[in-house]
């Protein structure tokens, strides 16, 4: 087994983890406390172990410092994950991704050198919040910092215009980087092409500018 990614917890997020990690065809080695879910994955992960990893001893038995990528899934058990998290960095694990429950979780993490923290179930919420707002709106995806990319689907307002006639950047302060045409990328597209029907806008902005765009034009 090469050793790239383990994964540490097998719940919904953990475990969905592996099987796609699995489905790239990556190796990698799944852990939990819980027996049971351990059985779940035997026949999915490369190698799966059952392991209380907040004991020191176990994650050296388990030479996870010769592992390229830990992730820790630990989901309500916010002690066993900063303990984890800790652990895996005095190991010099290279990188460590740590799913966060609450944002005081997520400052934690940071503060004992996870190097990327992810905020699954808060990032979805938002993601599904601007789509029921729009039925348009089809992808949101948060960049930090308060700008994200989101994908429109065209609607009336545009069709049959171009981005140019809608005036998007100058009115909005919003760019588009891309059109998704059928199963063709426009990439930067020229602002007198016409938009169509069946269109995805591919846009970046600031959050305030998006949401005013979509409350107008959406
Ligand atoms: P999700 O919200 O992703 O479904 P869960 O809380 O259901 O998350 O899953 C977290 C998993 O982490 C559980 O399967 C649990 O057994 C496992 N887990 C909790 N503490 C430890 C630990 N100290 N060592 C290994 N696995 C742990």
């Amino acid at each position: 087994m090469k050793k790239e990614f383990a994964v540490i917890g097998l719940g919904r997020f953990g475990g969905s983890i592996v099987e796609e990690l699995r489905e790239l065809d990556v190796d990698v080695l799944a852990i939990d406390v819980n027996a049971e879910r351990v059985k779940d994955f035997q026949d999915i992960a490369t190698e799966s172990v059952i392991a209380d990893t907040t004991e020191e001893q176990v994650l050296k038995d388990l030479g996870l410092r010769n592992f390229d990528h830990v992730v820790v899934a630990i989901g309500d058990n916010i002690q066993s994950s900063i303990l984890t998290t800790l652990l895996l960095k005095d190991l010099d694990v290279k990188r460590v991704t740590v799913k966060a429950q609450s944002s005081y979780h997520a400052r934690v993490l940071e503060k004992i050198g996870a190097d990327f923290v992810v905020h699954p179930e808060r990032d979805m919420g938002r993601r599904i919040a601007h789509k029921l707002v729009s039925n348009s709106v089809l992808d949101y995806l948060e960049l930090g910092g308060e700008y994200s990319v989101v994908e429109y689907l065209a609607n009336d307002k545009m069709i049959g215009r171009s981005i140019l006639d809608l005036d998007i950047r100058a009115e909005y302060g919003i760019s588009i980087m891309a059109i998704k045409r059928d199963d063709d990328i426009i990439v930067s597209p020229d602002p007198a092409v016409k938009i169509i029907a069946g269109d995805v806008l591919i846009s970046i902005g600031n959050d305030d500018d998006l949401n005013y765009f979509e409350k107008k034009v959406m």
